[in-house]
């Protein structure tokens, strides 16, 4: 049965909280077996190059990240690979352009291919198990990309992704090329997938409200790092850091009992390449202070499993 197998690692290994995914040193992100952790920020403020590196499509120069307690940046050859497999990734309707030269059945099996992992009369019959399990005919194997849909060609991305039997999904705005009724379908695709395989998502996205509506924890990221992160609904309610407020303050709420000043950032995101010394948001934040443009901000607790990395956090100054 499509997703049967047992984790490598032994299933035994998994509490409710435990981190399947971390990653440490500067980035500072957490995520636990079976959630979907949202991730959201500007566009260049790292949310897909972060994705890329956890699944390793990107070399880190810095940093660790651990699957599983095992640290993945330095994992080399044939165990790089078998990790790998654990790991996949949706991205946004790279297919679009395609004029046809692949059929749809050797898109969902190239990572098959790839891993050596089926072949033949087996191959066949993963690619016709993997469209059911996205909702397509068992005729779109012989058909090109462009002869399906935005939704259709994503269903596609995503059989292809679930093809190796992974654990974690980086999905890198893999909704936001579509209409919203087939982003419902896609997400409500996501959730039954999730449910029946145990799969945990990253959820990268700069749809807040499409975040909001999928995700269990939340973390705000700029110029490559996490400057807030924390349950869904406390992140989105009681946002804690100036950077996350102020992207918060943009979105229109609908409840006039509880209005919102919007907070305008002035000035354009800087470079990553030499992103400011001290808080790398001092350049743009409405409060910053002297010791901002010095000292990088410690990330510290301001509730249940919600942390900011603001010297103010803490403190009633940012109420
Ligand atoms: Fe703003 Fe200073 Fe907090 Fe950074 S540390 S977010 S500059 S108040
Ligand atoms: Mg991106």
């Amino acid at each position: 049965h499509f997703g049967s197998q047992p984790s490598r690692f032994g299933a035994g290994l998994f509490g409710a909280d435990r981190p399947v995914l971390r990653a440490v040193d500067g980035v500072d992100l957490e995520v636990r077996q079976g959630e979907t952790m949202g991730i959201v920020g500007e566009s260049g403020c790292g949310k897909s190059t972060m994705g890329r590196l956890l699944v390793r499509l990107l070399e880190a120069t810095a940093g660790r990240v651990q699957f599983d307690g095992i640290d993945l940046l330095t994992l080399k050859g044939r165990a790089l690979t078998e990790i790998r497999r654990d790991l996949g990734m949706v991205f946004q309707d790279p297919w679009a352009s395609l004029d046809g030269r692949m059929r749809v059945r050797d898109i969902i099996a190239e990572p098959l291919d790839i891993h050596r992992a089926a072949a033949g009369a087996e191959r066949r019959r993963r690619v016709a198990e993997l469209l059911e399990v996205v909702g397509l005919p068992a005729s779109a194997a012989e058909k090109h990309p462009h002869q399906f849909s935005g939704g259709q060609r994503q269903r596609i991305g995503i059989a292809r992704a679930l093809s190796l039997k992974p654990r974690f999904i980086v999905l890198d705005e893999a909704v936001s090329a579509l209409d919203v009724s087939v982003q419902a379908q896609i997400l409500q695709l996501l959730a039954d997938l999730q449910r029946e395989f145990g799969l945990t998502f990253l959820f990268i996205s700069h749809n807040l409200a499409v975040v909001r509506n999928v995700a269990d924890r939340v973390a705000v990221m700029y110029l490559g790092r996490v400057v807030e992160s924390g349950p869904t609904q406390a992140l989105f309610e009681a946002p804690r850091h100036p950077y996350t407020q102020a992207l918060l303050s943009a979105i229109p709420v609908p409840d006039p009992e509880r209005p919102r000043t919007r907070v305008v950032l002035k000035g354009d995101v800087p470079s990553a390449l030499a992103p400011p010394a001290g808080c790398r948001f001092h350049t743009r934040c409405p409060m910053a202070q002297d010791i901002c443009r010095q000292t990088p901000p410690p990330t510290v607790a301001v509730g249940p499993d919600h942390s900011a990395a603001c010297h103010f956090a803490a403190s009633s100054l940012m109420n």
